[in-house]
């Protein structure tokens, strides 16, 4: 007999309809399985709402205003962009209009899944309250996600600022000016977005790099290409106090000149959202940095398991998207012994400014860091000519291979599309196939790919030894004789 809507048993209630709680519904429907999703805000979570989807829209925006403020690089003549600030969000809240239907509650309902909207809370370790309704389930699914941290800094709470969860929707007109508080991937890709959309953009930053993650070189080059536009970048900023003065956000700093601005966008990392679940009451582990989860990502209830945001370390949708579906497996999965663990070995990740910059295994700081041996081979995009013909060719790939072998340990490209490119490089490490191969893989010409293939011919040149090269020398004499 079918059970109604929130009665009886399911397999999986999901909390949090974001791409991990998405994942994990349509994965747990579609395989038989009897599920609910709860949803306090939007569907689609942040990805779709305040995150990938808005900002890569402006950012596509944005980049075109660039090429045509750079028409001389193309042989065109000089000219200004013409556009309405407006306008540009108006057209990026359209294509994210647009994505929303795969996301919906209708669509989920019609694969279903039954969905609730409200916010969750635990009332005991097999049962669920939303809306004043209980829902009780074998497993759970916590996928309740992150939000913008906001830094204590004195006067915080009494001056207006953007996080992302305002800016796409709330910022009304253009500005002159914006602070940008964060150096990391969301600041740097917003602030360069803001830029080129002719907003005075100063990004302050904490430590002595942006995109900490990345090598130094790979910071820098993107550091300059920001400076080339006119963007100021403040390294090693301490701030101590911010407040508003004459309709303008003024903060200071424990030394320096004090910046001022129109408004401030705050993207200084992100903190859990899990205090509404409480999560004390069933006994589920858990600290600042979020839920607590084993290889197999339950948590300390063994029913409960975490996908997405809430409990991993490198916070995107497709690292979401990947513990969702070991979750949905795993709960399936009746005993420990065949369930899955989680292999964080090849995460591939990308950051959306111009020129890309996109990143998968080890690169020197963690090789480094980890005392792994390695050698490196670096391509300029000079070095491909359909870089060139594009006028495109300012950026690079940075491969590193385990000593002495074509074990790939990782790569770095800095390139238009470098998100893109990455993936043979992806694939590569998944198979654990060698940059030989690649090297001996036809590439079309002209292509951004040939990248991968020029990578790799540097790395088969090092395999042409002085040795091998004074017999292939005697054997071309001997053919003479
Ligand atoms: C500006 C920006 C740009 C980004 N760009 C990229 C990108 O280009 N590529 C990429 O891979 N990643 C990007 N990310 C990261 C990506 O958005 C997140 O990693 C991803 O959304 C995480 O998905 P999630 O399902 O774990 O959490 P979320 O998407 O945050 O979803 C969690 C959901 O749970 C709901 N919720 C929370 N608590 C409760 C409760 N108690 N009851 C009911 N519902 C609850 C929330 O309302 C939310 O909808 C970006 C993030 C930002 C902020």
């Amino acid at each position: 007999m079918l059970e109604r809507r929130g009665e009886g048993i399911y397999n999986v209630v999901a909390i949090g309809a974001g791409a991990a709680g998405l994942v994990t519904a349509a994965g747990t429907a579609g395989l038989g399985g009897r599920v609910a999703l709860i949803e306090r805000n939007l569907m689609g979570g942040d990805c779709l709402n305040f995150g990938c989807v808005p900002s890569k829209a402006l950012i596509s925006s944005a980049r075109l205003i660039q090429q045509i403020r750079d028409a001389e690089k193309w042989g065109l003549d000089r000219q200004s962009p013409q556009f309405v600030f407006e306008k540009i969000f108006d057209r990026m809240r359209a294509r994210r209009a647009k994505i929303a239907p795969n996301d919906s509650q209708e669509r989920f309902e019609s694969l279903g899944v039954d969905v609730f909207r409200g916010e969750a809370r635990f009332v005991s370790p097999h049962e669920i309250e939303v809306d004043g309704r209980k829902l009780r389930a074998k497993n759970f699914v916590i996928a309740t996600g992150s939000r913008p941290a906001i830094p204590k800094i004195e006067g915080i709470e009494s001056v207006p600022y953007f996080t992302n969860e305002t800016i796409f929707d709330e910022l009304k007109e253009k500005l002159e000016s914006m602070i940008v508080l964060g150096g990391g991937p969301i600041g740097c890709e917003l602030g360069q977005a803001f830029s080129r959309l002719g907003v005075k953009i100063d990004i302050v930053q904490r430590g002595s790099e942006l995109l900490p993650r990345e090598d130094r070189d790979v910071a820098q080059f993107v550091q300059t290409g920001f400076a080339a536009e006119g963007i100021s970048v403040h390294l090693n900023a301490t701030t101590k106090r911010v407040s508003k003065q004459d309709g303008e956000i003024v903060l200071e700093f424990a030394d320096g000149n004090p910046l001022s601005a129109d408004a401030m966008l705050i993207a200084t990392g992100r903190t859990p959202s899990l205090r509404a679940l409480d999560l004390e009451t069933v006994g589920v582990d858990h600290d600042e940095h979020g839920v607590k989860v084993n290889e197999y990502l339950q948590t300390s209830q063994r029913h409960i398991y975490a996908a997405g945001d809430i409990t991993n370390q490198l916070k995107f949708t497709h690292t979401a998207d990947f513990t969702a579906r070991i979750v949905v497996r795993n709960i399936l999965v009746p005993f420990q012994l065949l369930r899955q663990t989680v292999d964080w070995s090849v995460v591939p990740w990308c950051t959306y400014t111009d020129p890309e910059v996109a990143h998968v295994g080890l690169n020197e700081k963690q090789a480094k860091q980890k005392k792994v041996e390695y050698d490196l081979f670096v391509v300029p995009l000079e070095d491909v000519d359909r870089a060139v013909v594009e006028s495109e060719d300012a950026g690079f790939a940075k491969i590193l291979t385990a000593k002495s072998s074509d074990k790939i340990l990782g790569a770095t490209i800095v390139a238009p599309h470098a998100g893109d490119l990455l993936h043979e490089f992806v694939l590569a490490m998944s198979a654990k196939i060698g940059l030989g191969t690649i090297a001996s893989t036809i590439h079309a010409y002209p292509t951004f790919a040939e990248l991968a293939r020029k990578a790799a011919d540097k790395y088969n040149k090092t395999r042409l030894t002085p040795r091998a090269k004074k017999i292939f020398t005697w054997l071309y004499a001997r053919a003479r004789k």
